[in-house]
């Protein structure tokens, strides 16, 4: 096996965690083992129908089951699981997708050292992918590939509301 990369997936255009799970299917396509672990979100997203029933991917959410936009307690409690969790099974892991991550580090559910500390160590050969908005200068720094995703255009700005199948 290769050296395993760091990647960060941030900026405010839609794609990013669709690009985490493009990269996902690629990579359980060629024999790799994959984890992705969604952070936050907490509510069933067509992707995960799919990438449940793939042997080679281990899918998991920590999220809230309804997260509203106002942080709480839980957020960080389950947060912190999720990064537990996260360091617990990289060993057994090609690619570890950490969706979100960003966010919580953004919001404080997560302490950016912490998430520093597990890239730092993180085992040798896995690949490691870090998505959302406010990626912190701490992961950018660390990162071998940094896609900004600009946004152009969003339809929610022309009020059309976020479409199961499309946008979750
Ligand atoms: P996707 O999951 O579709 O790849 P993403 O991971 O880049 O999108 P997030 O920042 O995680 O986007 O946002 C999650 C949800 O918000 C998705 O439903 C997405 O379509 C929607 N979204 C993405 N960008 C914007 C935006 N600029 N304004 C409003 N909603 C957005
Ligand atoms: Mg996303």
């Amino acid at each position: 096996m290769f050296k395993g990369l760091i990647h960060v997936y941030t900026g405010n255009g839609k794609g990013k965690t669709t690009a985490a799970l493009g990269l996902t299917i690629r990579a359980a396509g060629n024999g790799l083992k994959c984890c992705f672990i969604q952070f936050i979100k907490g509510k069933p997203s067509g992707e995960m129908f799919v990438l449940k029933n793939f042997p080679q991917i281990t899918f998991i959410q920590t999220g809230r089951k309804n997260y509203d936009f106002n942080p709480t307690e839980e957020d960080k409690t389950l947060a912190e699981k999720g990064l537990k969790l996260a360091v617990d099974l990289a060993p057994r892991f090609d690619l570890m997708v950490l969706d979100e991550i960003n966010v919580a580090v953004h919001l404080k559910f997560l302490k950016t050292q912490d998430v520093v500390s597990f890239i730092k160590n993180k085992p040798e050969n896995l690949e490691l992918v870090l998505t959302g908005r406010h990626a912190p200068a701490e992961f950018i720094k660390l990162a071998d590939y940094v896609t900004h995703f600009e946004l152009i255009k969003h339809p929610y700005y022309k009020n059309i509301k976020a479409r199961k199948g499309i946008d979750y």
